[in-house]
Parts: structure tokens; C-alpha cells; sequence
């Protein structure tokens, strides 16, 4: 199984314990002067994208809907639409910032699936580059993860900020 990435920091986040509630609604619930502490990137009109803390990769990030939704037959045209404009959007942003020669894209519905918020809807958009799951098992140090997230933050968050997006 090479191509299967090794992420120890993860671990922090599986054996670790979870804050109670949704964090996805959390975060975008939050007042957006706190969307860099937040590491939400950006704020649509249905949806929001944010990094994920427990990246798989540098730069993998998730697009949800504002509304508390586990189910994607209960999201409306609209809201479906944006989604997936995001997700268009935020693959031309990482091309932009970081040269991925691939991406993964995927939506885990329910726990037994590998959800690990399973009652809100996410798409996560995770880049990879070829040989990446050596890389990540030689500089994986769950120290390295923070300052990672903030360089990643302000170097997509310019991005968003240079091509205007609404
Ligand atoms: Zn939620």
C-alpha cells in the first residue's frame, strides 16, 4: 500500500479528545475576524471553505455548507452548486500556491464510512505530488503541523484575496 499516506500527527485527532458539538459549525459560527485563528479560508454565500487541522497533505482543505446537514439528498440545487464551484475554485487555488500533480477529492457520509464530523457534509480536497507518502513519512512532526497550517492559510488566503473572490 505506497500510495497510502502516513500521517502521524493524525493520531492526535483519533485518540484525542473531541470538543463537543459540530466544529465545522463552530468555526464559520465564529465572528470572521477570527477566520485566521480559524483557519477558514473563506466564506460563500451557502458555503465555507476552512483547512483541515489534521491534514493528510499540505494544503488539504474542506468545503461545508453553513447548514448542519449529514445527508447530501437534503441539500438544495443551490447550495450542491456552490459546493462544487468551491471545490473548482479552491483545485485552481492549490494548483496556483503549491503545483500538486494530483488531487483527491471525496465525501465521507456517516462514521462506518470514515466521516470524522459525520453529521455535517464536507468535501475534502486533498492535493498530492508524486512520491508524496515518502515525503510526509520522512518530515511527519506533529511540531512542523502548526506553522504549516499558518503558512498554508496565508498563502491560499492571497490567492482568494488576488482574484476576488465572493
Ligand atoms: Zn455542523
Amino acid at each position: 500500500m505506497t500510495d497510502v499516506l502516513w500521517t502521524p500527527w493524525r493520531l492526535g485527532y483519533i485518540v484525542g479528545e473531541k470538543p463537543a458539538g459540530c466544529i465545522l459549525c463552530q468555526k464559520h459560527q465564529e465572528p470572521a475576524e477570527k477566520d485566521r485563528h480559524n483557519y477558514l479560508l473563506h466564506r460563500a454565500q451557502c458555503c465555507f471553505i476552512m483547512l483541515n487541522l489534521y491534514p493528510y497533505n499540505n494544503g488539504h482543505l474542506m468545503i461545508a455548507p453553513y447548514e448542519h446537514v449529514g445527508e447530501l439528498e437534503m441539500l438544495n440545487a443551490e447550495t450542491l452548486t456552490e459546493m462544487m464551484r468551491l471545490t473548482q475554485r479552491a483545485v485552481a487555488a492549490l494548483k496556483k500556491a503549491y503545483s500538486p500533480v494530483g488531487f483527491n477529492l471525496g465525501i465521507n457520509i456517516g462514521h462506518v464510512a470514515g466521516a470524522g464530523v459525520a453529521d455535517h457534509l464536507h468535501i475534502h480536497v486533498v492535493p498530492r505530488w508524486a512520491g508524496d507518502t515518502n515525503f510526509m513519512s520522512v518530515l511527519a512532526d506533529t511540531r512542523l503541523i502548526p506553522e504549516a497550517l499558518d503558512a498554508t492559510y496565508d498563502k491560499l488566503r492571497a490567492i482568494i484575496k488576488e482574484e476576488g473572490w465572493t
